[in-house]
């Protein structure tokens, strides 16, 4: 499985976007900007994209979603518990095709995966876990984790989503929604919300 990171929303949102694929297919996550940074990326790799995954709903997240679904008429992942986020935080209204659920299993472009409803940054947030790699969203962020206090975010559901991701079996690596990549095991020792949990 390849993973290739853009990071989007240069000098302001810092938002990383992964490019996920086993072979042509590929999957994009989180494409939160500049759609065509995203386009131009997946024309030079030869890639097709089958679907788009979303953590969450917030803005600086899905911006770029609209204009490649256009674009490929590729499919849309979201948790419907964001459609209940204010316009403001969204961008609008979202725009998805198909509904994440907890602990729904997917094979898409060819990798399979399982999602993990993790409310608490906001109330649809998702971890996606494939074999060895999770990816986060604004949930788990190495040494921190997702703000809480904007609306639909919960501080008791963080800290419920938190120990779920912690009590996952092995040390995947762990690709969050901004900053740098990680592993479980390096968090369940050093991130002080991790660590708060025990
Ligand atoms: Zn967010």
């Amino acid at each position: 499985m390849t993973i290739e990171t853009l990071t989007l929303g240069e000098n302001h949102f810092f938002t990383n976007c992964y490019l996920v694929s086993e072979g042509k297919e590929c999957l994009v996550i989180d494409p939160g900007f500049q759609p065509e940074t995203v386009l131009a990326a997946l024309e030079e790799r030869g890639r097709v994209l089958e679907a788009i995954l979303l953590t969450h709903g917030h803005f600086d997240h899905v911006g770029g979603v609209k204009a490649l679904a256009d674009a490929t008429g590729c499919r849309v992942f979201l948790h419907p518990a964001d459609l209940t986020l204010p316009p403001a935080l969204s961008a609008g209204k979202l725009y998805y095709t198909d509904a994440f659920s907890d602990g729904q299993e997917l094979t898409l472009a060819g990798l399979t995966f399982r999602v993990l409803h993790t409310p608490g940054h906001t109330q649809g947030s998702v971890c996606l876990i494939f074999q060895d790699v999770i990816f986060s969203g604004d949930t788990l962020f190495a040494d921190s984790c997702g703000r809480t206090d904007l609306p639909g975010g919960s501080r008791y559901n963080m800290v419920n989503s938190l120990a779920r991701l912690a009590g996952l079996p092995g040390d995947p690596a762990v690709y969050p929604g901004h900053g740098q990549a990680t592993t479980l095991d390096r968090e369940r020792k050093f991130n002080p919300y991790l660590r708060a949990l025990s």
